[in-house]
């Protein structure tokens, strides 16, 4: 089996208003769904991506209000890492710095955390021009989606044992990490073991919640549970999105995988020009949308 990289990842915060405001108008990414935790409804489930909403290129939150700061560690996504086009780097450090976020140099990537401290990065790729497209930035320099992620996993060697069945390919080891790419696709195929685990995550506002992989359907969907279940793993049935469908488990390093399917995608009850303009519920918490959205907090496109 063989996926063509990452779906998207999902984070915990603290407050949706500061969620919008950095992804969408420091990031320059597109709020692509505004809906709710179909687990937990009186919660937001915020999605930004590309201007198409398009699988590789997703961060999602859960802005609860209530949640306790966690403590980024072993078990989780250390380190989103977002794709930009080559040559960009001098206009986000200046960037960054105009919006007062404050920015660490590794390699030629910068590093820099959310409003509530999910790590984050920027680095450059290649990249086509005419497949860019400008949000509030430029398209020069505009995110082209997530590059990839760094794992920070108890047991780095099992993690990459996982990942390598999954299709992706051991390209490099450094000192600090161990580097696999999918051979498929452009955004999303990049995934940094960290060679060493560290303390012990503590899940919370401010950290990583999951990491999605992606499928081509529902039908080879169905081929990656019963292939995951060979080797060992406890996979999850499959749950109904709304925008995909997914299985979930805990790899052996203790990360929360998902595998979510491509289609339908956010149009599927939005047109393109209207994504994240309304409040989207499925079609079972339709009839309780007057309490859900009493107890959701107001928030505001800027
Ligand atoms: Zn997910």
């Amino acid at each position: 089996m063989k996926t063509a990289g990452i779906h998207h990842i999902t984070a915990i915060v603290k407050d949706p208003q500061h969620n919008i405001d950095f992804y969408e108008n420091v990031l320059g990414l597109r709020l692509v769904k505004k809906t709710v935790n179909f687990d937990d409804p009186g919660v937001y489930h915020l999605y930004f991506g590309d201007y198409f909403g398009n699988p590789g290129t997703i961060m999602t939150f859960f802005p609860i209000t209530q949640a306790v700061k966690g403590k980024a560690g072993t078990g989780q996504v250390d380190r989103i890492v977002f794709a930009v086009p080559n040559g960009s780097m001098p206009f986000w450090k200046d960037h960054l710095h105009k919006n007062n976020v404050e920015i660490d140099i590794y390699k030629e990537d910068l590093l820099f955390e959310d409003p509530e401290g999910v790590k984050l990065a920027v680095s450059e790729i290649d990249y086509p021009t005419e497949d860019r497209h400008a949000s509030i930035l430029p398209k020069q320099h505009n995110i082209l989606g997530i590059k990839g992620a760094v794992l920070d996993s108890r047991s780095p060697g099992s993690t990459i044992d996982v990942l390598t069945k999954m299709g992706y390919q051991v390209q490099m080891k450094n000192d600090d990490v161990t580097l696999l790419v999918t051979e498929s696709s452009s955004v999303g195929s990049f995934i940094w073991v960290k060679n060493e685990s560290g303390k012990p995550a503590k899940s919370g506002a401010g950290t990583v919640h999951h990491i999605a992989f992606r499928t081509k359907n529902e039908a080879e969907q169905e081929k990656w549970q019963q292939y995951l279940i060979t080797l060992g793993l406890r996979v999850t049935p499959v749950m109904d999105r709304d925008y995909f469908k997914s299985v979930y488990f805990h790899e052996f390093g203790g990360i929360l995988f998902e595998i979510a399917t491509d289609p339908p995608g956010f149009t599927a009850d939005e047109a393109l020009e209207e994504l994240g303009n309304r409040l989207k519920l499925p079609a079972w918490l339709e009839p309780k949308r007057p309490m859900i959205e009493k107890l959701l907090p107001d928030i505001t496109r800027r």
